[in-house]
């Protein structure tokens, strides 16, 4: 039998970009996740610029329990922004954030959903659950286990992979719409 790929992105998705980075510690998670967070900001100003609406985007984290996947979406949600706690959203599948960006006016504010899926097993709790709506409101979400939500979650933007190397990590990224390939171009 062909080895399954460890992620919830259908085959027919295609690769716009991809990069490897070498996370020799937190230090390191946490640098990675400032770049990706200005990134996020400079690429939903960019489409705001031209004219259109941010579209949000989904980045999908893979890896182990102790990869890495929440330390990465602390690092991010920080470095957005966010001073209080960021808890892991292993029994509530998801936990919503409201992040103020650089500049001026209503639109300075970003929702970020962290989601942890390790427990989700019933797809038809999808809609239920409202999740639907969380990813097509121009929102950012960052999925811990999308595995588990089966193909609900459709093509992500950007998928992250971690791994333990030695005494650090090993980050993957693969990018999967043009929005995905902006920011990660920039991290
Ligand atoms: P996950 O969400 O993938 O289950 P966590 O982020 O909760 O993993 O835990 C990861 C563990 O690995 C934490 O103890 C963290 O301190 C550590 N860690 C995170 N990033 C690195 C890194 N780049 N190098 C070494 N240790 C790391
Ligand atoms: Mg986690």
């Amino acid at each position: 039998m062909p080895v399954q790929p460890d992620h919830a992105t259908p085959p027919s998705a295609s690769v716009l970009l991809e990069r490897t980075t070498m996370l020799a510690d937190e230090a390191a998670t946490a640098a990675f996740g400032e770049r990706f967070a200005r990134a996020l900001e400079a690429v939903r100003g960019e489409q705001r610029t031209s004219g259109h609406a941010f579209k949000g985007l989904q980045v999908q984290l893979i890896g182990d329990l102790g990869a890495g996947k929440t330390t990465l979406v602390r690092a991010t949600l920080r470095a957005l922004g966010h001073t209080g706690r960021v808890r892991s959203p292993t029994y509530t599948l998801v936990e919503p954030y409201t992040v103020e960006l650089p500049g001026k006016g209503p639109d300075r504010e970003l929702a970020v959903y962290h989601f942890d899926l390790y427990r989700f097993n019933d797809p038809a709790e999808w809609a239920d659950a409202g999740f639907r709506e969380y990813f097509d409101s121009g929102a950012v979400c960052l999925v811990e286990w999308p595995q588990r939500a089966g193909t609900v979650l459709g093509v992500p933007d950007l998928v992250f992979s971690l791994e333990v190397e030695g005494e650090g990590r090993r980050l993957t990224a693969l990018a999967y719409s043009e929005s995905g390939k902006a920011c990660l171009e920039r991290c």
